[in-house]
């Protein structure tokens, strides 16, 4: 029902060390003395942090101190006389840092999920000092040399293979492989090669972001005129109200760039040409040829990042990106976009031709523009589904879908979940559950903090306070937690949620059974420290669940009434579900073909973008009525975050998860067999494993695409 909208996850807490300034001047809290929570032992309730005896001038003083000695540590196994051993560099590795990994871990987390500026500030001024901790690690000579021993040993000359564990064996890899990505290897020489490269990398990456967001700030449609606020929902035009009062514009209306403002007014504007107006303004941020234009800082990171994966010995940067992932190599990610591409454009053809049906009964002539499409297209919808949100929404109380999850991992996993109404929190808002298999054995704890509040980020994420692992043949539990900003309750309501706020309730809710039924000896390696592009599947796969009928009628009653949802609306749900999918799978394609595009050249571009651009969305056909969901000027995903070479995951993902619920649809939804090989080969797992190779292991076989195709009615009839 929802699809490619971000529900962000994991929050990563990669720790390595850092040097902070003295912090000799930092207050302590009069009656703490000396004492700081925050390194002292947690002698809380399965020791989760004493987050109501943390205070802000606590995490300083911690940082500081944390580092130095996780510093001490690393010399200590850099320096060591003895033979370099499995256990004494790579695992000593491992478990070093213990402190600075606890300390950011509730650093990190509450600045996400209940931050302010003294937070939001010592986080700034955290980065330079945990990126340089970092840094001296990965270029510290003597340690790489100790843990090149034992890969050699290990890996190279194999006599010491046979010793190691499958999950050992990927400890090592995975720790000698971040070493040589990023650049231990390397000669002197080219080993200062790689830092400018990095550090030029790091700034045009900073500026295309800048450029990005001054150029959405700073245009604005004014309307001064009452008719051309046709068509425009009451809460958008009061929006736009405000926004020109505040631009000193008051009695007018202003619309802006940021996606609340500018695609509603694309897809409910009657007046066509202030929607060609406002389109013309978003497909051209950052392609004026002002100070702001993003055509040189897009050209110079696709070529550094070439430059720099030669460096490194990759054909591309593509290569040295995937080398990472499931998919392994661009070549696999080509074909999948391939093959959806064909279904994905044959539907939005065929919804073109409703669109330009609609338009010519308007009377309006000539060819579908991408402005014309999502105004169209909720014209459609309104009139074949006539679905109102407001008649769904009592048959979604925050509580009747917390319990539908409940029941769900009941059914499968046989979880049960006590709530815990004494343990310490970080907020009066959150609850805290202690997870059970059937037989009473603990999982672990759950946190979950569901409703907006000042202090917290927007979005929803699954994160951890500490992560499981096994200590002397003991499984230590995992502290999870799910953060998330539903509707609020009011003062005679509960929280009644929208059905994409119940689904993405269930996603997370799949992040967080990674995080818990894990079952691994490194904490590195546990539940959701899995690739990118696999990672999305346990969360995914939820959805499914969330959105079957036989399980909506298991959770989906009345607030009031209790009364079960009528079969009526859910069929209107279901049919609604693949409206407009052509047209959004198709902009999702494009995007993720222009993003390999430009990570997978082999020699620098040297041409145009706009060329560059034109020329990739030639070679896919792309039809003229819609254009990629990201152009090269405003792809921030690409260019000014973590996604190059990535922007495909979500849709690699969602084939996994569609062909994985599949396996359930053939036999049962519940099906016992399937629920226990799903849980011991992907869910226990993380990160110890290929994914590929757990994913043949659950399902006995390759995923296939038709499931995506099916669930996003993109099948031929
Ligand atoms: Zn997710």
């Amino acid at each position: 029902m929802n699809q490619m909208k971000r529900k962000t996850l994991i929050i990563l807490t990669t720790v390595v060390g850092m040097t902070l300034q003295s912090c000799n001047k930092d207050k302590q809290t009069e009656d703490s003395g000396n004492k700081n929570p925050l390194i002292e032992a947690w002698e809380t309730p399965y020791e989760v942090p004493p987050f109501e005896e943390i205070k802000f001038e606590h995490y300083k003083p911690a940082f500081t101190q944390a580092i130095e000695e996780h510093k001490k540590e690393i010399d200590a196994i850099a320096e060591s006389t003895q033979p370099a051993s499995f256990e004494n560099t790579i695992v000593a590795l491992e478990n070093a840092g213990e402190s600075l990994s606890r300390v950011s871990t509730v650093f990190f987390n509450l600045r996400s999920s209940h931050t302010n500026d003294d937070m939001q500030s010592l986080a700034q001024e955290l980065a330079p000092v945990l990126s340089e901790h970092r840094d001296n690690i990965s270029l510290n000579k003597k340690l790489f040399e100790r843990v090149k021993t034992v890969y050699n040993d290990h890996v190279i000359q194999a006599t010491e293979k046979l010793r190691l564990t499958q999950e050992q064996r990927m400890l090592l890899d995975e720790t000698y492989k971040s070493f040589v990505r990023s650049g231990a290897n390397l000669s002197d020489e080219d080993k200062d090669k790689l830092r400018d490269i990095n550090k030029e990398l790091s700034v045009f990456s900073l500026k295309y972001g800048d450029n990005l967001l001054k150029e959405t700030k700073s245009y604005e449609l004014v309307i001064d005129n009452k008719e051309d606020l046709s068509g425009l929902p009451q809460a958008l035009i009061e929006t736009a109200e405000v926004a020109a009062k505040e631009r000193k514009k008051a009695g007018k209306w202003v619309f802006t760039l940021d996606n609340a403002s500018v695609m509603p007014f694309l897809q409910y504007a009657e007046n066509r040409d202030l929607r060609k107006k406002i389109w013309d303004a978003y497909q051209n941020r950052g392609n004026h040829g002002n100070a702001h234009d993003n055509k040189q800082n897009a050209l110079q990171l696709a070529n550094l990042r070439l430059e720099k994966a030669k460096l490194l010995g990759y054909a591309n940067h593509a290569s040295y990106v995937l080398e990472e992932s499931m998919a392994k190599n661009p070549e696999n990610v080509t074909s999948l976009l391939n093959q959806l591409w064909t279904p994905a454009l044959a539907k939005a053809t065929t919804e073109a031709k409703d669109i330009k049906e609609m338009m010519e009964k308007e009377g309006i002539q000539g060819d579908v523009m991408p402005y014309d499409w999502r105004f169209y297209a909720e014209k459609i919808r309104k009139e074949r589904y006539d679905l109102d949100e407001q008649e769904i929404k009592p048959y979604f109380s925050l509580e009747n879908v917390r319990q539908g999850i409940f029941d769900v991992t009941e059914k499968l996993f046989g979880l049960t979940y006590t709530k815990l109404n004494d343990m310490p929190k970080y907020h009066e808002d959150v609850t805290v559950w202690e997870v059970k298999e059937a037989d009473g054995t603990s999982v672990g704890i759950l946190y979950m903090d569901m409703h907006p509040r000042a202090s917290k980020n927007g979005g929803a994420w699954m994160t951890s306070f500490s992560k499981q692992y096994i200590n002397d043949q003991k499984r230590m539990l995992p502290v999870i937690s799910i953060v998330c900003n539903f509707s609020q309750p009011t003062a005679d309501t509960p929280a009644l949620l929208t059905f994409d706020e119940a689904s993405t309730f269930f996603h997370e809710f799949g992040h967080a059974l990674h995080g818990l039924l894990s079952n691994v000896h490194y904490k590195s390696l546990a539940g959701t420290s899995v690739p990118r592009d696999f990672v999305e599947l346990p969360s995914q796969i939820m959805e499914n669940w969330a959105a079957d009928p036989e399980v909506i009628k298991m959770y989906a009653k009345h607030y009031k009434t209790g009364e079960v949802i009528p079969d009526a609306l859910i069929e209107k749900m279901k049919a609604a579900g693949t409206f407009d999918q052509g047209f959004a799978t198709t902009e999702y394609l494009a995007a993720s073909f222009l993003d390999m595009n430009y990570h997978t050249i082999k020699e620098p571009i040297t041409n145009d973008l706009t060329v560059f651009e034109q020329n990739a969305m030639d070679n896919i056909g792309l039809i003229d009525a819609i254009i990629p969901r990201y152009r090269s000027t405003y792809f921030s995903h690409i260019f000014a975050g973590g996604y190059s070479s990535g922007y495909y995951s979500y849709i690699w993902s969602e084939v996994l998860d569609s062909d994985a619920f599949q396996a359930f649809k053939e036999t049962s939804l519940f099906d016992q067999e399937k629920a226990k090989s799903f849980r011991e080969n992907i869910l226990e797992k993380g990160g110890t494993e290929d994914p590929a190779e757990l994913y043949r292991k659950f399902r006995g076989a390759d995923p296939k695409i038709e499931p995506l195709l099916e669930k996003r009615g993109l099948l031929a009839n």
